[in-house]
């Protein structure tokens, strides 16, 4: 049976503190009103506490009084992804500019690699 993943990504700390997740192609907004942020919590420490089983349904719109629905089907949290860089296959150290065409290391091609993931682009300059 195929399942129909609804894919959503982290949009922010919402009004009352509670962390914020937005369908990729609906406005349809989820949220967690368990666990509390702070306003300027980033997607990476949100989705340390939080996955797809503390969200509900909150409304079509960021900041709206939560509808607390269950989502009803299924949903996929999608990392945000920043299409300035992009992942080679190497364990470590694999995040390149995609001005960089390819990597020395594992011979993996730009064009045919994923984008990287914002949180681990910032983890790693911090
Ligand atoms: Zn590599």
């Amino acid at each position: 049976m195929k399942k129909l993943m609804k894919k959503i990504k982290f949009e922010g700390i919402d009004n009352w503190n509670r962390p914020v997740f937005k369908a990729k192609d609906s406005r349809e907004r989820f949220g967690c009103i368990h666990e509390l942020f702070d306003y300027d919590a980033t997607e990476m420490d949100v989705l340390s506490k939080v996955n797809e089983e503390d969200l509900c349904y909150f409304g079509n719109s960021f900041n709206c009084e939560p509808m607390g629905t269950n989502p009803g089907k299924h949903i996929e949290i999608a990392p945000i992804l920043n299409p300035n860089f992009w992942d080679c296959e190497c364990e470590s150290n694999y995040i390149h500019a995609k001005t960089q065409k390819s990597c020395e290391f594992c011979g993996a091609i730009r064009d045919e690699q994923p984008d990287s993931r914002q949180a681990e682009i910032l983890a790693r300059t911090n």
